[in-house]
């Protein structure tokens, strides 16, 4: 029988050491603990989240582009990417043989691009030169008299989000520094970061927002509200032209659906009217017993029942749903497609499995190359919409707190189950974890959340009214 060897290859994968192994005499087997160092303990032991990596003799090395050199453990710091190898000792205790460090963290320097979903306060400071503080992509970022900027805002047809089809609105061109609508527009930044966690902008671009094909949907998908023609029930149908590719079942209970409705619109950003196409999120609870949610590029939110059934409370919840929104404001999956897969594009699906699917979400994206949306799109990309995530929530009014402590109730509740199937492929719980409670530490050192939002009654009643949910 195999399947006791499954069980204990789950629970170590999980981080939790079955204790049945102990007493086997063939040497067990190496692990692999990958994550961002939550703490520096002591000299010889460092942390992500819950589990304890002891160093003692343990090979510590750099990863660059110049392969693998050696350096000091006194090296190792909060925040760094780290992927350790060795043994479980203990609960939560990890024996390291060798521990291999991203250079990607070891560097300092930053570049990224991002939408801004926020209006900027000190946009007036910037365009004239002044110092000034820019809060963007989930970043702290310090313009002084050395940062190189170019703060106007290009021509850009922007609609009015009340407008439906995406109609161009000539006229409607934000003027930088305007008093006018800057959210939605783009801003590259280069810089070094602080040791403080924020970044001094050496250099801030502000550019147009995107296209109005960042928001489109692959292949002329639609997702269109319906009723299952055999059983009446409401469904989602996956349409393209007339022909219905899928359909998923969607929660009947409706003070679910419009909770979490409610909750997502509540939690749009300024950024989600200044895009180029008038987006209209919609928020949709599907019967699904895998924990995960997805976004896709129109502003179509699924969120699965296991999610709703695992979170603790609606803090968790609005992290949750506020990273699915920054998928769609920050068009990862145009980004993906255009910066990072330009071959896989001309892979188009000649013809999606002739029959309807049923249910199965996962298998359909991967035929339509849609996959990210549901495994998670590439680590940076989903780092950002954490980000984001957590600038979103502390916008309005949340606790972000207890975002990383549902990535702890995902390692230790469910372990690799969740991430084996489909909350995230190659971003563990793990992984996720320990990346919001390093940014938490760096970025809102000095915030008191104390008397900020973590449950509402409105939460307690959609659980009533969901009831219990199967999770697998
Ligand atoms: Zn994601």
């Amino acid at each position: 029988m195999a399947r006791p060897f499954l069980a204990s290859w789950l629970l170590l994968q999980a981080g939790i050491p079955p204790q049945n192994l102990k007493a086997a005499s063939p040497p067990p087997p190496k692990l692999k603990v990958h994550g961002y160092l939550t703490a520096r303990v002591d000299a010889t032991t460092v942390a992500i989240l819950d589990d304890q990596i002891h160093l003692g003799s343990a090979k510590i090395v750099a990863h660059d582009s110049a392969g693998e050199h050696p350096i000091p453990s006194a090296d190792l710091a909060t925040g760094m990417l780290v992927e350790a190898e060795g043994i479980w000792t203990g609960h939560h205790q990890f024996a390291a043989e060798k521990v291999t460090v991203d250079a990607g963290l070891l560097e300092k320097q930053i570049h990224y691009t991002a939408y801004l979903q926020e209006e900027p306060k000190d946009a007036e400071k910037i365009k004239n030169g002044a110092s000034a503080e820019l809060k963007a992509d989930g970043e702290w970022l310090l313009v002084d008299s050395k940062t190189k900027r170019s703060w106007s805002a290009p021509e850009a047809t922007v609609v009015n989000a009340s407008d439906t089809g995406g109609t161009k609105t000539p006229g409607a061109t934000p003027d930088a520094g305007n008093h006018a609508s800057l959210a939605g527009y783009r801003v590259e930044y280069h810089g070094a970061r602080l040791a403080d966690g924020k970044i001094s902008a050496e250099k801030l671009e502000l550019s147009a927002p995107a296209p109005v094909d960042a928001y489109k949907m692959p292949h002329g998908l639609e997702v269109v509200r319906a009723k299952d023609p055999q059983t009446g029930i409401d469904v989602l149908e996956f349409r393209r032209g007339k022909k219905v590719d899928g359909r998923m079942k969607l929660f009947p209970d409706k003070t679910v659906q419009t909770y979490v409705s409610d909750l997502g619109d509540s939690l749009l950003p300024a950024g989600s009217k200044g895009t180029t196409k008038a987006l209209e999120f919609r928020f949709f609870v599907i019967e699904d017993s895998s924990i995960n949610a997805a976004a896709l590029p129109d502003g179509t939110v699924l969120v699965n029942t296991a999610l709703l059934g695992a979170v603790e409370n609606e803090a968790q919840l609005a992290f949750i749903l506020s990273h699915e929104i920054s998928h769609v404001l920050q068009v990862h999956y145009w980004r993906e497609v255009h910066e990072t897969r330009p071959q896989r594009i001309s892979l188009l699906i000649a013809g999606i499995a002739a029959g309807a699917f049923i249910g199965d979400l996962g298998l359909f994206m991967a035929e339509l190359g849609m996959i990210s949306v549901i495994n998670g799109h590439q680590r940076e990309l989903e780092n950002q919409a954490d980000r984001l995530g957590l600038q979103n929530v502390i916008e309005h009014g949340y606790d972000p707190r207890p975002a990383p402590g549902f990535m702890r109730i995902i390692v230790e509740r469910y372990g690799a189950r969740s991430t084996s199937k489909l909350w995230s492929n190659h971003d563990s719980a793990v992984l996720r974890g320990s990346f919001l409670t390093v940014q938490l530490q760096k970025q809102y050192p000095d915030h008191r959340f104390d008397g900020t939002k973590v449950n509402t009654a409105a939460f307690d009643e959609m659980r009533d009214a969901l009831g219990p949910v199967r999770i697998e």
